[in-house]
Formats: structure tokens, C-alpha cells, sequence
């Protein structure tokens, strides 16, 4: 049996009750197959049996009280995955359906993304299974402030750099560090994603979202194409979504779908986002409301946006939200790419599918790079203590995405497999960890 094979046996019998964190490892190790079974010295050096089993794990208690008075009790986790090309760094999700295995699903993949962005990142992830929704500011602040009185004595800015994700942003970022400022009495880049007054990066809101339109921008233009005219279905109408949606907007696409975890709206007259971002960002409503201010909008409740007819589909809401019956759709209705703004939100039937049908895939380790790539530029404007101009920075975070394209398109061409780019990220941000863990010894 090949060496990926067996490590993969091990790792789905070792860690069975988690899969997504079995589906991450197999979608990453299947496509390493041929390149790292041609180089014996991996195996020699057990690479894979360490990448795949985190350096630490640490999950915790958070104890806060309700606006009743009553005492709440979540679970709080980080897993620091890989630190052998810098500091762990990925962000804090704070979502009811968070679990080891997603957490561990995430921060897996954030060790691949963090090595393509080419800066000096490791890779780790948090979170908590605490819901946000609906909860009161100051029940946010209970909550985050518990949080880190935890967390804060296993990061550090050259330890361990959390950020935002899924319900977590710049409200829950600020209580977050407010309160590691306090416990340490340090005023460090201990967190990214902060806002604009104490350390935080200009273009860090935008970049998830830019990030991902400008790696499918070179992608097209490579392939003859751009968004100039296109129709684009994005899935989600959070900070990912919302800045995909702008930047498409701006290249001259018309986005003519959102969604949130309820249901979708459909704009023939393509998506008015100023009226998402009140929905969403002011008034932290739900995206059906979007319907009462535009006339020719649709509100359907439920799952059902990847039947709607585009030339490109951007899944940026969560895992496993496009399977292979929306790939078919996909597919049906001329669909010609797809950049996956989220973590994994396409599953390993429906990638394969839209691979089959030739359908131009870009996966989130290299599509979603933006967001870190641009946190690790805001941990080097804090350790310079400096601030570089939105301009500075979006024009850095657009020649990062560029890069990233040309080395995942690099790679898959010298394997064989032209435009196979889950098979080119993989290799290429697995290659500059696993030669960094060579070079380390066996630690
Ligand atoms: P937000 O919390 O800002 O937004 C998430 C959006 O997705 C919301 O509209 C949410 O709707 C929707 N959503 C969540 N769960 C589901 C579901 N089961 N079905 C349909 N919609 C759902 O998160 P982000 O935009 O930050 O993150 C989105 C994705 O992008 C995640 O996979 C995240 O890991 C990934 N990502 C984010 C980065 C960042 O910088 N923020 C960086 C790299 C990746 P609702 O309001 O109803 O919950």
C-alpha cells in the first residue's frame, strides 16, 4: 500500500467520529499521492503521520452570564496545527454547530493557505459553539471577555495570532482584545482583523472577498475570459460575501444571488448592495428583508441557490453547502467556474464532478487566501508599527492572489494535470511546509 494510503487509513480510524476533518485530510492527501510517493524521504521522515495530528489542542470551559441573569456555559477551542514555517495563525468561529472535527477540518486547511500566501504563517484555528444571533452587545462582551481570559495564556504575537470567521468580527474582535490587553497589560499584535484605531490594517474587511475575485480574475484573463458581463451567483451575506460581491461588481459582473442560512434572494436586476450591507452589517437582520426595498427581487426560503442560472458561482457561506445535485445544476445551467470564497463549501463528490464536466475550479485554500494574507500583512505594519494606505495594501493583496494562481497553475502543469488546481494547491503549499518540517527535525 502507498504511503499517503496507509497514513490516510490511520487517520480516518484514528479520528473516525470527525468528518469533516476526515474529509479534509482525504480531498489533501489523495492529490499528494503521486508527488509525495515519488519522494522517499517523507515517508522516511514520517511527514504526513505529523501533518495530520495537531502540535497542540487546547479546549476549555466559557462560563458567562445571560442579560437574565442566568449562567451559560459553552466550549472553547484552539488547535494549533503546524508551526514550521511561523506562528499558528487562522482565525476564531463562533457558530452552534462548531466542533472538533470542524475546528480541526479548518485549521488542517489553513496550514496549505497560510504556505501559498508565501508569508512566514503556520497554521491553527479556533472557535466556539456559542451562537451570536440574537444575543444582546453586552452579552457579546461577557461571552468574548470569558473567552480570552482562557485563551490568552496559549497565544502571543510570535506564538499565535487568532482572527475573525464566522461570527466573529470586528465587534467581536475588539471585546477579544480588549480583554487580552487587560490580562496582559501588552498592547500587541496579539489578534488581526482589529479595528482601524488600535492596529488594524486598512482593506482587512475587503480582503476575503477581493482576494477571491482577484485570483478568478487571473484565472479568466489566463483562460481568455473575464467577469465583464458575466453572471455570478455568491452564496452568503457575511463579510466574504458581501466584499466578493463589491469587487465583482466593479470588474463589470452582475451578481444576481445572496443568501444567509434561511434562504436566498434572486435580483434579475442584479444585487443592490448597499441594501445587503444595511440588512446585514447595520441592522444584523436576515437577507429576506432585501426583498421589501427592491421590487423585482424573489425571497425563497431554504437551500436552492445553485439552481439559478450563472456563468460563475462563488460559494462563500460555509462546508459542505454545494454538493453534487447543485454541481449537476452547476453544470446544467452552463456554469464555467467556480471559486470557493468559504472553507470546504463544496463537497468531494461535487468537486470531482465539476472537475469532470471541466468546469474551472479554484479551491478555498488558494481562492480565500486574501483574508490571512492581509492579516499577515497587518502583523507586519504592527511589529514595524506602521500604516500603509488602502491603496498600498489592496495593491500587496492583489499581487499575493496573482502569485498564488501562477504557482498553484505552475505546479498542476508540471504534474501532468493543467488546470487541476485543487491538485496544484495542494502540492505547492504542501511542499514549503513539509521541506521546512525536513530541515527541523523530528519535532
Ligand atoms: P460571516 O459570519 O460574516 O458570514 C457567514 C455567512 O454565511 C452568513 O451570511 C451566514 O448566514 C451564512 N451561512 C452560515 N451558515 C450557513 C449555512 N449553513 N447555509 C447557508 N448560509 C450559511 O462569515 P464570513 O463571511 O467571514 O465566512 C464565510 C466563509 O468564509 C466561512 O467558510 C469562513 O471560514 C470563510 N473564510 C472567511 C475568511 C474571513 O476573512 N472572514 C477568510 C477565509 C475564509 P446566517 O447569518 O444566517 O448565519
Amino acid at each position: 500500500m502507498s504511503y499517503t494510503k496507509r497514513v490516510l487509513e490511520e487517520v480516518i480510524k484514528k479520528n473516525s467520529n470527525e468528518p469533516e476533518f476526515i474529509q479534509a485530510v482525504t480531498e489533501v492527501l489523495t492529490s499528494l499521492q503521486p508527488y509525495v510517493d515519488s519522494h522517499p524521504d517523507y515517508e522516511k521522515e514520517g511527514v504526513l503521520e505529523r501533518l495530520c495530528e495537531p502540535e497542540r489542542i487546547v479546549m476549555f470551559r466559557v462560563p458567562w452570564v445571560d442579560d437574565s441573569g442566568k449562567v451559560r456555559v459553552n466550549k472553547g477551542y484552539r488547535v494549533q496545527f503546524n508551526s514550521a514555517i511561523g506562528p499558528y495563525k487562522g482565525g476564531l468561529r463562533f457558530h452552534p454547530s462548531v466542533s472538533l472535527s470542524i475546528i480541526k477540518f479548518l485549521g488542517f486547511e489553513q496550514i496549505f493557505k497560510n504556505s501559498l500566501t508565501g508569508l512566514p504563517m503556520g497554521g491553527g484555528k479556533g472557535g466556539s459553539d456559542f451562537d451570536p444571533k440574537g444575543k444582546s452587545d453586552r452579552e457579546i462582551m461577557a461571552f468574548c471577555q470569558s473567552f480570552m481570559t482562557e485563551l490568552s495564556r496559549h497565544i502571543g504575537p510570535d506564538t499565535d495570532v487568532p482572527a475573525g470567521d464566522i461570527g466573529v468580527g470586528a465587534r467581536e474582535v475588539g471585546y477579544l482584545y480588549g480583554q487580552y490587553k487587560r490580562l496582559t497589560n501588552t498592547f500587541t499584535g496579539v489578534l488581526t482583523g482589529k479595528g482601524l484605531t488600535y492596529g488594524g490594517s486598512l482593506t482587512r474587511t475587503e480582503a476575503t472577498g477581493y482576494g477571491l475575485v482577484y485570483i478568478m480574475e487571473e484565472m479568466l484573463r489566463q483562460h481568455g475570459q473575464s467577469f465583464e458581463g458575466k453572471t455570478v451567483v455568491v452564496s452568503g451575506a457575511g463579510n466574504v460575501a458581501i466584499y466578493a460581491t463589491q469587487k465583482v461588481q466593479q470588474l463589470g459582473g452582475k451578481v444576481v444571488a445572496m443568501s444567509d442560512s434561511d434562504g436566498f434572494v434572486y435580483d434579475p436586476d442584479g444585487i443592490d448592495l448597499a441594501v445587503v450591507k444595511e440588512i446585514k452589517e447595520v441592522r444584523r437582520g436576515r437577507i429576506s428583508e432585501y426583498v421589501d426595498s427592491r421590487k423585482n427581487a424573489t425571497y425563497t426560503k431554504g437551500r436552492g441557490i445553485w439552481n439559478i442560472k450563472c456563468d460563475i458561482a462563488l460559494p462563500c457561506a460555509t462546508q459542505n453547502e454545494l454538493n453534487a445535485d447543485d454541481a449537476k445544476a452547476l453544470i446544467k445551467n452552463g456554469c464555467f467556474a467556480v471559486g470557493e470564497g468559504a472553507n470546504m463549501p463544496t463537497t468531494l463528490e461535487a468537486t470531482e464532478l465539476l472537475q469532470q464536466n471541466k468546469v474551472l475550479f479554484v479551491p478555498g485554500k488558494a481562492a480565500n487566501a486574501g483574508g490571512v494574507a492581509v492579516s499577515g500583512l497587518e502583523m507586519s505594519q504592527n511589529s514595524m508599527r506602521t500604516s500603509w494606505t488602502f491603496e498600498e495594501v489592496d495593491r500587496k493583496l492583489k499581487d499575493i492572489m496573482v502569485n498564488i494562481y501562477n504557482s498553484i497553475s505552475t505546479v498542476a502543469k508540471e504534474v501532468g494535470q493543467e488546470d487541476n488546481f485543487v491538485v496544484g494547491a495542494n502540492i505547492a503549499g504542501f511542499k514549503k511546509v513539509a521541506d521546512a518540517m525536513l530541515k527541523q527535525g523530528i519535532v
